[in-house]
């Protein structure tokens, strides 16, 4: 674990020890606003076929070759939690561990965000974490060896994976959705905003097959954390308003 790494948990433990886990009125209190997304998603062009588990769900997405992302990454990162979570966090896409490991936010990011989960009483094991694509878009795909070979996905790219994270909301029906950076929060909310507008903002997501929308928050994505600390307190922020609505 990097210094940074270690500030950070030792900040969360401190606030955690002081019992520091209910949103504060005196202290920076995260905007509260709902917003309905403007207009209902479109139904996915290409659902998923009828698996009806997770289970089935990972098999096609281990066989997907919709994109070209199909053919050039190692392994496809599914997901992985409790297939029941209350909560899922959705991040944009697997980068250089995840496509070797095949487990999403494994990298220095990834443990961040369990330590973050940590702090307010979460885990790997009770939510559930996937990403927006559910494989490793390079810059370089002649060379999935090479270090720092990460890039966004294309709208393309996120449009042919989509069908399958809407299929993994529908499976586990979370009570609320976080989204972990611009990537995601745009792809679910299909708007062009910018995460330092859109976080701390509870929204709702409407996903085809659902009776009811999901309670959608979007925060900063661990990876933001490490290169700038300055957007702790707003994470920090965050994840009281999200345990404070998981309590209630
Ligand atoms: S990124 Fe998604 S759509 Fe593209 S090949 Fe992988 S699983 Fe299929």
């Amino acid at each position: 674990m990097n210094a940074e790494l270690l500030t950070l948990v030792r900040e969360l433990k401190a606030r955690v020890a002081e019992g520091d886990l209910i949103a504060s009125t005196a202290a920076a209190p995260a905007p509260r606003a709902q917003a309905s997304v403007g207009a209902p998603a479109a139904a996915s062009a290409e659902a998923p076929a009828a698996g009806g588990t997770l289970d089935a769900l990972k098999e096609q997405v281990s066989a997907c070759r919709k994109c070209p992302l199909g053919t050039q990454r190692l392994n496809a990162v599914f997901g992985v939690g409790s297939p029941s979570a209350d909560v899922m966090f959705v991040g944009e896409g697997p980068g250089y561990q995840e496509d070797r490991q095949g487990e999403p936010f494994v990298g220095k990011a990834g443990q961040l965000l369990d330590d973050i989960l940590k702090a307010i009483g979460l885990s790997r094991q009770t939510v559930y974490i996937a990403n927006v694509v559910k494989c490793h878009p390079m810059t370089d795909p002649t060379n999935p060896e090479a270090r720092g070979n990460d890039r966004p996905p294309t709208p393309e790219e996120i449009d042919e994976c989509r069908p399958y994270l809407e299929e993994q909301i529908r499976l586990i029906k979370p009570r609320f959705v976080v989204t972990l950076g611009n990537v995601a929060t745009r792809a679910l909310l299909r708007e062009e905003i910018g995460i330092t507008r859109a976080r701390g903002i509870w929204r709702e997501l409407v996903v085809p097959g659902l009776e009811r929308p999901v309670r959608l928050l979007p925060t900063f994505h661990p990876a933001a954390l490490l290169r700038d600390p300055s957007l702790k307190r707003d994470v920090w922020t965050d994840m009281k308003n999200l345990r404070q609505e998981l309590a209630s």
